[in-house]
């Protein structure tokens, strides 16, 4: 019979369109869409064999891999959720994760499975676990015990389906709950990301973030190829884009910055047509630099976890020469989605440049953050917008985004918005990198701080250098009043820098050091 729900739609539709067309490559193979949607009846056989019904996780801990898929077209087909989890969680917040989705089924890749043991008894809930690797037992052994067919379960796209967590930068990770329809809601981004079946996607950013996901998920509802990277080194996805004539993939910009860092010229990358970029804001100079040095289009997506896309700054827009500033700017709202721009104090609604609060609502938001009624009440509106954090204002139709309202420093009453200071220092040959907080100061409430990461030829580098430097292009209250050099930045896995845990060295309770 033919699936219900609209991601099981996705293997359906194309096995019976183009079934030996490529659907998913990975370490040298490939499976072509027959195979792929074969193989996800079985996981659906396999989860619907435990008698469950609809509604039940099953979770997913691993690196990009294609079982991934095969386990989310599965899990949708008889109803299950599927709930993908960071792999660079440490054993107890593992637990924790695992203990708040309390998911029937544990598919982890062979890597990881040390990981989980030293909290194997705790975790109550999990009925079986199913290894993933590259030999034959487990997984591979697990399918062929199911039938590839159908179960008759009925299933709604209005049920939740997916279950990913945000990832932490401003405290403890979230998780947002999708159903069928949300996704499916971000699947006409094909359109902007320019994705149709005759792509192939190289999906190198984790899928256990929305970035990833939705790029993947998008090209593989477009009836594209996609070629997964276990992760995103630049080297091994210069490699695979050579190799599989690549056309489009999505990064993060710290993986832009590490890809232009490398010998770029050596790969053959004619094929490639789009690159995308999200996650955290990204410099303007890099990207200039990166326009010079690939010769193909550039997208931007600003999102997050709980929307998934809010707006896309299009390839058009992407001038190196660029007299009206778009460069600095997210784009414009995706097709479907509403923005506003408030005050966060009084929730009115601000005078275009104004910078105030973006809000979203989309056809492509979670339905809540699981079993916490309290937090999505704090993030939704009553008409359905969600409060997205970050603070930005509308020109023209364009959003500019100025940093997180969490990070805004309120010195002697001006807001500083780091990412302008942060843009300035970047531009100092010295600064290999840099992160800009506010830390506490009797006289100003909050002070201006840089933490600096030195090039290697600039170990001399001092604070009062950089204060003078950032003197020079920034009014007084904004340049930092002290500047602490480290060997490295604390990142996530999206590359975004953990401010609050830099703040938090500053406390006065706490006698932090780097
Ligand atoms: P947490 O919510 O757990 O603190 P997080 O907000 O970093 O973590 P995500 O949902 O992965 O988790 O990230 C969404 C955020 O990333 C957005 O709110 C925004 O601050 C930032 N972001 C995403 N895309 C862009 C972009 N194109 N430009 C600037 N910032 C971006
Ligand atoms: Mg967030």
């Amino acid at each position: 019979p033919e699936p219900l729900s609209s991601l099981a739609t996705i293997p359906w539709s194309w096995a019976a369109r183009t079934p030996d067309a490529p659907c998913l490559t990975y370490d040298g193979t490939t499976r072509s869409w027959r195979e792929v949607y074969d193989r996800s009846r079985r996981v659906a056989q396999g989860l619907a064999a435990s008698g469950r019904g609809p509604g039940e996780r099953v979770l997913y801990l691993g690196r990009n891999r294609p079982e991934f898929f095969e386990i989310l077209f599965g899990a949708s087909l008889t109803g299950w959720v599927t709930v993908a989890v960071n792999w660079r969680l440490a054993p107890p917040e593992l637990l924790f994760v695992i203990g708040n989705a309390r998911p029937k089924v544990l598919f982890v890749t062979r890597e990881f499975l040390e990981k989980l043991s030293p909290v194997r008894d705790k975790l109550t809930t999990v009925e079986s676990v199913v290894v993933i690797g590259d030999d034959a037992d487990g997984y591979e052994k697990w399918l062929t015990c199911w039938p590839a067919r159908v179960p008759p379960v009925v299933t709604r796209d209005t049920d939740p389906a997916f279950m990913m967590y945000t990832s932490g930068t401003t405290g403890v990770p979230k998780a947002a709950l999708f159903t069928g329809r949300a996704l499916q809601a971000t699947f006409g981004a094909a359109d902007v990301l320019g994705v149709t079946r005759n792509s192939v996607v190289l999906a190198a950013l984790p899928l256990f973030h929305a970035a990833g996901l939705n790029s993947a998920l998008v090209a593989l509802a477009a009836g594209a190829h996609c070629v997964l990277a276990a992760d995103a080194k630049p080297r091994s996805m210069l490699e695979l884009a050579q190799r599989h004539r690549v056309t489009t993939t999505m990064v993060v910009p710290a993986v832009l910055k590490a890809l232009v860092a490398e010998d770029v010229d050596r790969y053959d990358l004619s094929s490639v047509d789009t690159i995308g970029y999200a996650g955290s804001p990204i410099d303007p100079e890099l990207l200039r630099s990166c326009l010079r040095r690939f010769g193909c289009r550039f997208l931007q997506l600003y999102g997050m976890t709980e929307t998934i896309g809010i707006t896309a700054l299009a390839p058009e827009d992407h001038v190196v020469e660029d007299e009206g500033g778009k460069l600095s700017s997210a784009g414009r709202p995706l097709p479907g989605v509403t923005l506003r721009v408030v005050d966060p104090v009084s929730g009115e609604e601000v005078a275009e440049g104004v910078v105030g609060e973006v809000w979203a609502r989309t056809p492509t938001a979670m339905s809540e953050y699981w079993e916490a009624p309290q937090e999505t009440a704090g993030v939704r509106t009553e008409d359905g917008f969600v409060r997205t954090g970050d603070a930005g204002f509308l020109r023209d139709g364009y959003l500019y985004l100025r940093d997180r309202l969490k990070d805004v420093i309120i010195s002697g009453g001006e807001n500083v918005y780091p990412g302008e200071v942060e843009h300035i220092l970047f531009a100092h040959p010295g600064v290999a990198d840099v992160a800009v907080i506010g830390t506490p100061s009797d006289e100003w409430g909050e002070t201006v701080r840089a933490i600096v990461v030195r090039t290697e030829s600039s170990a001399s580098l001092t604070e009062g250098e950089v204060i003078s430097y950032a003197k020079e292009f920034l009014a007084g209250y904004k340049c930092p009043t002290a500047v602490d050099f480290v060997s490295e930045l604390p990142r996530n896995a999206s590359g975004k820098v953990l401010k609050t845990s830099l703040r938090r060295r500053y406390l006065p309770d706490t006698t932090g050091s780097f």
